[in-house]
């Protein structure tokens, strides 16, 4: 082991404390320290090459070092790095809120607010829903209804939506009303004074990410809009994960022809570069905002609107255009869906396999994480959930570079 990576790693485990993570087990191990990337690729501080299995925790999109982001953020760094939006405008932030809804139909999601991650786009679709209805003569509907098994984020609002048990029940009780369903069926069947005092609905739409990339029934996400438009209620989608083209279209939305009342995006906004996110809504919610101070949206964060973050992400879309990202996609998706079938039944071990666009879920009947760490001799980074080996690598990965994490998880399958 060369001596700077020692010394990065002893630092890590003398100061640092990670995300999701058992520390006592994170000291006792041997972090790979990431210093490169390129393309779908990355290189560790010893040299190593390995595929970008999980797309750096479900954000790159076109690939680390892309050139074309990359010259998008010199740029931006030559003019200003930051300036405060709070009581200013900035030329990224005009163009890309323009961008934003030009990718939905007119007159539908019209207004854009920025913040910083998946969990502050959720956290202010929450506050947005809850003061509209103080504004509009409803004061009493401040509840919303979640899914089993979601997940949204983890600020304690975001983190109220929660389903999952080991990192949600601590914090529940503390956040905000909630009511939790399993399908339609279960929100069919809640009592009528729940849907009388309920805000909105939150939803992971197509696939629930965390819950081990799991697809909903087709034609539920439209079922749920029309659920929402009969009972008076906002229809929030949480397309953090699912958005800027992962499920084969630029947001799943559009597989069901469904405009959500606030869309939350993030992770894939920048294409993976800068920490940034947007909760798009309609002007009818920005218009109850409207008519005096004390009907003002109060909610911001230091960073919001960053400069560098907006450029990253004009950069981005304009790499979809300009590369045809979700047309030379297409093929990608089918090679998967091949792969998979074939993994599945060369490998015994494989109990399920699920996909969503270019979203793989491996299921294994045993721990995955052995697995995972495994596939790392042989090339391929990825994150276990549970007994699922999660595969969604960045949209630009050749199709040799899928069948080559194809083989590695088949490889490290065969010895774990
Ligand atoms: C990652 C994720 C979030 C939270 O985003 P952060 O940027 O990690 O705060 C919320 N919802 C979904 C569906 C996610 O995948």
């Amino acid at each position: 082991m060369r001596d700077d990576t020692r010394a990065w790693i002893e630092a890590d485990k003398a100061r640092c404390w990670h995300p999701f993570t058992p520390q006592d087990a994170w000291t006792a191990g041997e972090p790979l320290v990431l210093v490169r990337g390129e393309g779908a690729w990355l290189r560790d501080s010893e040299g190593r090459k390995y595929l970008d299995g999980n797309s750096s925790i479900w954000t790159n999109i076109h690939g680390h070092n892309h050139p074309h982001l990359n010259a998008a953020l010199i740029r931006q760094l030559g003019e200003v790095a930051h300036t405060s939006y709070l009581g200013f405008a900035n030329p990224r932030a005009s163009e890309l809120s323009e961008r934003l809804c030009a990718l939905f139909p007119a007159g539908t999601l019209d207004r854009v607010f920025f913040s910083d991650d998946g969990s502050t786009a959720i956290e202010c679709a929450m506050k947005m829903a809850i003061q509209f209805r103080q504004q509009t003569g409803e004061p009493e509907r401040t509840g919303f209804i979640a899914f089993d098994q979601a997940y949204h984020g983890d600020t304690l609002g975001a983190a109220s939506l929660g389903g999952v048990a080991r990192f949600h029940d601590r914090f529940r009780k503390h956040g905000l009303p909630v009511h939790f369903v399993a399908d339609l069926d279960a929100l069919r069947a809640l009592p009528d004074d729940v849907v009388a005092s309920t805000a909105a609905v939150v939803i992971e739409p197509l696939i629930q990410g965390v819950n081990e990339m799991r697809p909903w029934p087709a034609g539920m996400l439209r079922e749920l809009r029309a659920w929402c438009d009969e009972h008076g209620i906002h229809l929030i989608l949480d397309e953090v994960m699912t958005g800027f083209g992962r499920t084969g279209k630029m947001f799943a939305c559009q597989h069901e022809d469904v405009i959500p009342d606030f869309l939350c995006l993030a992770k894939g906004l920048t294409g993976g570069y800068l920490p940034m996110a947007a909760t798009l809504t309609t002007s009818s919610v920005y218009d109850a905002f409207l008519g005096g101070p004390e009907r003002a949206f109060y909610y911001g964060h230091s960073y919001t609107a960053n400069p560098l973050g907006c450029a990253a992400a004009l950069a981005s879309l304009d790499v979809f255009e300009n590369e045809r990202t979700l047309e030379s996609l297409q093929p990608k998706i089918a090679l998967m869906a091949e792969l998979l079938a074939a993994l599945k039944a060369d490998c015994p071990a494989i109990i399920d396999v699920r996909q969503c666009g270019f979203i793989a879920g491996i299921e294994f009947d045993r721990d995955a994480a052995p697995i995972c760490l495994a596939a790392r001799d042989h090339g391929l980074l990825t994150r276990p959930i549970r007994n699922t080996v999660v595969l969604m690598p960045p949209l630009c990965i050749t199709g040799p570079d899928l069948r080559r994490a194809f083989r590695a998880i088949d490889a490290a399958a065969s010895e774990k």
